[in-house]
C-alpha cells in the first residue's frame, strides 16, 4: 500500500527475488479485489490505488520466472503478447477510445514494487509526457 507518493519508498523497499508476491494472493482470491478482466492465461483487475481515473493492473495467471521484464526469456514471448493484447481488449471495455497508456516498471529505478511481472493500463484523462 502507499500514501504521499511512497510507490517510490515501496519500490526500493520490495523484495526483488522471484518468490511468492500479493499478486498471488489476488490470484488465489486470499484478497478481495475488483476484477475486470480474464482469460486463460490473464488476470486483470483495478489498481488499489488508481493514478488515474481507469487505473488496471494485467499480470499472466502463471508468472514462471518473470518477476520483472528484465528476467524476460524466448520461453515468455507468448505470455507477454498475450499480456499486450488483453491490454487492448481492456482499453476497448473500458471505453478508452480516445487513447491510453501503457506502462511496465522495471527494478528500483523502474519504481517497481511487486515482482510479478504486469502492464498497467491507465486512461480517462490527459497523460503527460515525459513520466516521472
Ligand atoms: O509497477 P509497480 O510494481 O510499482 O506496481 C504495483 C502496483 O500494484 C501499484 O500500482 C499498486 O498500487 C498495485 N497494488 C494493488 N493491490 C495490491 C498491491 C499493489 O493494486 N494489493
Amino acid at each position: 500500500s502507499s500514501h504521499l507518493g511512497s510507490e517510490k519508498e515501496a519500490a526500493l523497499a520490495a523484495d526483488p527475488s522471484d518468490g511468492p508476491t500479493i499478486f498471488d494472493k489476488i490470484l488465489w482470491k486470499e484478497i478481495p479485489s475488483q476484477v475486470v478482466y480474464e482469460d486463460e492465461k490473464t488476470l486483470a483487475f483495478r489498481d488499489i490505488s488508481p493514478q488515474a481515473p481507469v487505473h488496471i493492473i494485467i499480470i499472466p495467471k502463471v508468472k514462471d520466472g518473470l518477476s520483472r521484464l528484465a528476467k524476460a526469456e524466448e520461453r515468455h514471448f507468448k505470455v507477454m503478447g498475450h499480456l499486450l493484447y488483453a491490454a487492448k481488449i481492456i482499453a476497448k471495455q473500458e471505453k478508452l477510445d480516445d487513447g491510453f497508456r501503457i506502462i511496465i516498471n522495471d527494478g528500483p529505478n523502474g519504481c517497481q514494487s511487486v515482482y510479478h511481472l504486469h502492464i498497467h493500463l491507465l486512461g480517462g484523462r490527459q497523460m503527460n509526457w515525459p513520466p516521472g
